[in-house]
């Protein structure tokens, strides 16, 4: 039998807008959870099954020594929003200027066991940028210090071609399987 959810907690946040959202449980855990904004979330339980997905690949592909991302993915806190999010970087060029970057993002992981992701009309979890922000979970678990945020760029090289890889073989998946 499918365990639909387990609790459901209704949060009003935002001193502004007052949005409702609604804080419903990962049926993989009892300590896993995502927030939803809007109807647009894919359902928890096709981001459950894509989190037992992902750890399944993860583990057979790249390992998980004691056991850490499984215990981290059962602590997960997933917030789903409708709003953009917009990721700055400051950095000073050559003649020693500051130059600020602003650019729109489509997830982010905000610590090991924190993922924010923007929703999109597909709610389906392969259309979102899911399994990307989870290779950062289990990045950051594992070595690499904030999951290794510039990916393939920058020392020590954490996130290689074999992890764009395994991102489209999970997505492939989870295409196949209509989560
Ligand atoms: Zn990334």
């Amino acid at each position: 039998m499918i365990r639909i959810v387990i609790l459901t907690l209704f949060l009003f946040l935002g001193s502004c807008s007052a949005v409702q959202k609604q804080m419903v449980n990962l049926s993989h855990s009892p300590y896993s959870w995502q927030i939803v904004d809007s109807p647009e979330a894919p359902t928890p339980i096709r981001v459950s099954q894509a989190i037992t997905i992902f750890y399944r690949q993860w583990e057979k592909t790249f390992g998980d020594k004691e056991g850490r991302i499984k215990k981290n993915l059962d602590q997960l806190m997933i917030e789903w929003s409708s709003e953009e999010k917009a990721h700055e970087t400051v950095v000073r060029n050559k003649k020693g200027q500051i130059v600020i970057t602003r650019k729109i993002v489509k997830g982010a992981t905000l610590c090991p066991t924190y993922v924010w992701l923007k929703t999109n009309q597909y709610k389906r979890v392969f259309a979102s940028s899911l399994v990307h922000e989870l290779v950062h979970v289990a990045l950051w678990t594992q070595v690499c210090r904030g999951g290794d945020p510039d990916h393939e760029q920058g020392y020590p090289p954490c996130w290689t071609t074999q992890h764009n890889k395994f991102i489209r073989h999970v997505n492939k998946i989870l295409l196949q399987l209509d989560i």
